[in-house]
């Protein structure tokens, strides 16, 4: 059946749509702090320095599908990725930092609100939402954006958001100021999918709510979005407003394509070039943090929001030394590149591997603002800023991992244990283990030896862990699983 998009541009403006009197804390705090600290905002002339105690900035930078290897600074052997790397040496980069979840839309929600996605609702059966699904994010959850409102700060959102399409659930109305991008992932199109007609709509790129084109050139995307963002921190640099800018790339999730400029160029095919095109674009935003006087106050981190997509063979990418890969909570599927950048904060060339999750960088973003973590309901993340500041070990030493609302593993220390395990795509049914595959990831990243008869009381002391986080909450309704 044919699905009509919601004529955006019909939809009430964002305000309207708050109803929470958490949200309307939040955007009473945005119009107080506004007032305060953004006098360019009310057409005054900004000043020339931002005051000594500026509240940081933060640019978030994700990649989709991007695996653990594939970048030359994690050893990729063919792929060119000089900024990245340049990025890395300026900066920390984080050797056990995982994403929230192995596939697209639980992986944005733990981002997005610091809590496993099981407690937003945003995994099902399903995995990801589809252009059929009419859930996405609840109004009830706070957005990283929400929760830096109130410390006076002004988001935006470009890219894949991929938290639900409707007007109520995109990045506009969960706290962000303006979106640009594709709502979902890129092979969401109309066209037909192995011989399958779909029924999907044109792929839609939107502004704020707008559908502004459909089927854009793909070829463009990581362009056009790198132009948003430089416009974006140009602007930004003329006020004092502290910022989050969340760039959740398009590339290199499959179909992929590359602008001219970087066709054909790289050893690695169009994966490489593809990927050597986002290694472009963090460095055209880092040369404009640099230029605009930004660097040194703002807080840049990269990542990829789940490992790579090891069905699409030479098209996906790789987790190197890592099993598996996106849709499967082995370390390939979970564990990414993560990237740190502040010049003057973050100290110049760390490797540190304290386990981090991207829940964490809500937390710590928020710790870094001033602001306060939302004290109704539980936050999963942790601040790491003692981790990324100081290089110091981790505050984390437990992270869950799940498949669908399923805890599938339980990382504690350099223990993993696997209750259940899955390849990402081509297993139809999981592997459960009676008794846990446990790995210790320090000695064995690869998870090729299991040591759970030479250790049984860690998989009990495991096994606990995850039997105690299981019980102490109840999965809130997927969003993902009815087609409405
Ligand atoms: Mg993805």
């Amino acid at each position: 059946m044919q699905r009509q998009f919601t004529p955006y541009f019909e939809t009430a403006p964002a305000h309207q749509k708050l109803q929470s009197p958490i949200k309307l804390a939040c955007w009473l705090g945005i119009a107080v702090a506004c007032a305060l600290v953004a006098p360019a905002a009310r057409g005054q002339a900004p000043a020339a320095n931002p005051p000594a105690n500026a509240k940081p900035s933060f640019v978030i930078i994700m990649a989709d599908d991007l695996g653990y290897g594939d970048l030359a600074c994690y050893g990729h052997p063919t792929i060119r990725t000089p900024e990245f790397d340049r990025m890395a040496a300026e900066g920390m980069r984080l050797t056990q930092f995982y994403s929230g979840a192995p596939v697209c839309t639980p992986s944005r929600a733990a981002l997005m609100t610091g809590r496993y996605p099981a407690r937003s609702g945003l995994c099902g059966q399903r995995r990801v939402l589809f252009p059929d699904s009419t859930g996405g994010l609840p109004d009830s959850e706070i957005t990283l954006a929400e929760a830096l409102a109130p410390a006076g700060y002004r988001s935006i959102c470009i890219g894949k958001w991929h938290l639900g399409y409707q007007p109520k659930y995109l990045p506009t109305n969960h706290g962000f100021a303006h979106y640009f991008g594709i709502p979902y992932s890129n092979d969401m199109g109309a066209e037909t999918a192995g011989g399958r007609i779909r029924g999907w709509p044109k792929t839609p790129l939107i502004r704020d709510l707008a559908v502004i084109e459909e089927d854009p050139d793909q070829a463009l995307l990581t362009r056009r979005y790198t132009e948003e963002a430089v416009a974006f921190l140009r602007e930004a640099a003329a006020g004092q407003q502290p910022f989050l800018l969340y760039l959740p790339h398009t590339m290199p999730h499959v179909p992929i394509f590359a602008s001219d400029k970087f066709k054909d160029q790289s050893p690695r095919g169009l994966y490489g070039d593809v990927v050597t095109e986002l290694d472009w674009s963090t460095g055209e935003i880092l040369r404009t943090l640099r230029e605009t006087g930004l660097a040194n106050r703002t807080l840049v981190f990269f990542t990829s929001d789940n490992g790579p997509w090891l069905a699409q063979r030479l098209r996906g990418g790789s987790a190197g030394l890592l099993r598996e890969g996106k849709g499967s909570t082995w370390e390939g599927g979970v564990r990414v590149p993560g990237i740190a950048w502040w010049p003057d904060h973050v100290p110049a060339g760390r490797v540190n591997p304290a386990i981090v999750s991207s829940m964490d960088l809500f937390s710590t973003c928020v710790a870094l603002a001033g602001a306060a973590l939302p004290s109704d309901r539980p936050i999963d993340g942790l601040d790491v800023s003692p981790v990324l500041l100081r290089d110091e070990p981790g505050p984390r030493q437990t992270l869950f991992f799940y498949r669908d609302t399923a805890v599938t593993a339980v990382r504690h220390g350099p223990w993993k244990a696997h209750f259940q395990t899955q390849a990402g795509y081509g297993q139809p049914k999981p592997d459960l283990h009676d008794t846990p595959l446990l790995y210790h990831l320090d000695h064995d990243p690869s998870e090729k030896l299991d040591l759970a008869a030479q250790h049984p009381e860690v998989v009990t002391q495991l096994q606990q862990l995850a039997t105690e986080h299981a019980a102490s909450f109840q999965p809130a309704p997927s969003q993902l699983d009815e087609p409405k």
